[in-house]
């Protein structure tokens, strides 16, 4: 894991919004965002789930969150660009975004993917994704520092039998984040990939489910490189993917 420890203070007074903030390693990271100082916009399609996570960060003393509940299936431009303009009416700013909803899809042969769950995948993973960096891109270019992280996968970086749609989703996240990070260098906004690494999540149960859970790193173990990435210390960092498990910030190059 990394060793980097957040100033307390790393996030006060900024605004980040984080994607599938109702469970698993979101949630977690939005709780660190919190503690860390940050406002954080929790979106994610269950609102029960959003409502306990907002709850707890008024209950670790984080300042008061926001709840956007969306689901990524089936919303479109217009629903991003109106979020853009409520974040933009209601915080004046936004300093993060951490993509991290994501839908594991059927694990299987690739001959069976069928194209509805191809399509499903896709537009979870991948064109939600371009949608809302695309509607929140002018308000992130207004605000010094601004970061985007995306989330990738093992199965982006290099493919394996039967993951399918959901592989190709998180090599095209790289892909994305690869192309807007060049484009964006030097204009304030960084843009760069998290790895988890195989975390106890329910997303994880699902993809193993004879797996002993108890023998996986838990989501606060991640948080690391999940704070460093959206403060101030990752400030040069740009185009990378990094993984969250790793006890260094590897640039691609020595990967
Ligand atoms: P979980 O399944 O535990 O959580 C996924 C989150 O995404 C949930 O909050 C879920 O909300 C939200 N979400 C899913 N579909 C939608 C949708 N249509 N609209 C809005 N929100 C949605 O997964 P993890 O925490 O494990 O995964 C987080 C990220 O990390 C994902 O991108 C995943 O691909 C990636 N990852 C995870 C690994 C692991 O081992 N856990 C390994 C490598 C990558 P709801 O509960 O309301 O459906």
């Amino acid at each position: 894991m990394l060793d980097y420890h957040a100033s307390p203070d790393l996030l006060n007074d900024k605004v980040i919004l984080v994607t599938g903030a109702g469970s698993g390693i979101g949630r977690e990271a939005a709780l660190s965002y919190g503690a860390h100082g940050a406002t954080v916009i929790l979106l994610g399609k269950t609102v029960k789930k959003l409502e306990a996570v907002y709850d707890e960060l008024l209950a670790q003393g984080s300042p008061e969150p926001a709840i956007i509940p969306l689901d990524l299936q089936g919303a479109t431009k217009q629903h991003y660009l109106d979020m853009a303009e409520t974040i933009k009416q209601q915080f004046g700013r936004l300093d993060g975004v951490l993509f991290n909803a994501g839908q594991l899809g059927a694990l299987g042969p690739f001959e069976m993917i069928g194209e509805d769950e191809w399509d499903s995948v896709m537009q979870v993973n991948l064109k939600s994704q371009f949608l809302m960096t695309q509607a929140l891109l002018p308000l992130l270019k207004a605000t010094p520092g601004a970061a985007i992280v995306y989330t990738s996968s093992g199965v982006g970086k290099r493919g394996r039998a039967y993951w399918g749609s959901y592989a190709v989703s998180k090599f095209a996240t790289e892909g994305m984040m690869e192309v807007l990070a060049d484009e964006l260098d030097n204009t304030g906004v960084r843009v760069n990939c998290i790895n988890p690494g195989a975390t106890r999540t329910e997303m994880r149960a699902r993809a193993y489910p004879g797996e002993d859970a108890s023998t996986l790193r838990t989501p606060k173990d991640l948080m690391p490189l999940y704070l460093y990435l959206m403060g101030h210390d990752s400030q040069e960092v740009n185009g990378q993917s990094l993984d969250a498990q790793a006890d260094k910030v590897r640039p691609r190059a020595d990967q």
